[in-house]
């Protein structure tokens, strides 16, 4: 099985790769900030929870999200693979999911990290908030906390996969496809 970990801040262009590699590569697509977005939209108990947290840009309980990445790798049990697009966040979740994927007799197979700069990510956001709706995109001291709140919490990944020999960084900025070529030959090597 072939599971990528995609990793960067937000506005780091995870969604967009994530589609990219998910049809050549023909995996699963994860994304917790999706699947809490289509609770929010159904209105259930853990989508209004959930809505109060996203709205101020910091995470949501690990728990929350373990238990439903839990509940997707038993929903997709033959997948070829699975991309994790903002999963995990936190050094708990990426012990959590070494432990649900060891279960499954597989692992990670790499963290692949989309570096960009603080105020190329604000920029982004900023103008992502003009077209998505979404209420954490279009305040900038919201955007803040969530940067916050990565390189506080999410950043410290680097080094839990470093130590596994699994991270890699790939240059952010620059065209779609020629960051997406650069995914493809770490993937492929
Ligand atoms: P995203 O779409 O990945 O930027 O996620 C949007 C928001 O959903 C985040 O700012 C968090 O509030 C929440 N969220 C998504 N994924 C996670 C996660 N793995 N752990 C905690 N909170 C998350």
């Amino acid at each position: 099985m072939l599971n990528l970990v995609l990793f960067g801040p937000p506005g780091a262009g995870k969604g967009t790769q994530s589609e990219k590699l998910i049809a050549k590569y023909q995996l699963v697509h994860l994304s917790t900030g999706d699947i809490l977005r289509g609770e929010i939209k159904n209105q259930t108990t853990l989508g209004l929870e959930a809505k109060k947290l996203m709205d101020a840009g910091v995470l949501v309980p690990d728990e929350v999200v373990i238990g439903m990445i839990g509940n997707k790798l038993e929903e997709n049990k033959s997948a070829k693979g699975f991309i994790f697009d903002g999963f995990p966040r936190t050094t708990a979740q990426a012990e959590a999911l070494d432990k649900l994927l060891a279960g499954k007799n597989t692992s990670v197979k790499m963290m692949l990290a989309l570096e960009v700069d603080n105020e190329e990510l604000t920029k982004r956001l900023l103008l992502r908030g003009k077209d998505s709706g979404r209420a954490d995109d279009s305040n900038e001291s919201i955007i803040r906390n969530r940067i916050n709140e990565y390189n506080n919490k999410t950043a410290p990944l680097k080094d839990y996969y470093t130590a596994q020999g699994k991270f890699h960084g790939v240059n952010g900025i620059g065209s779609i496809d020629d960051i997406f070529a650069s995914l493809c030959s770490l993937i492929d090597k």
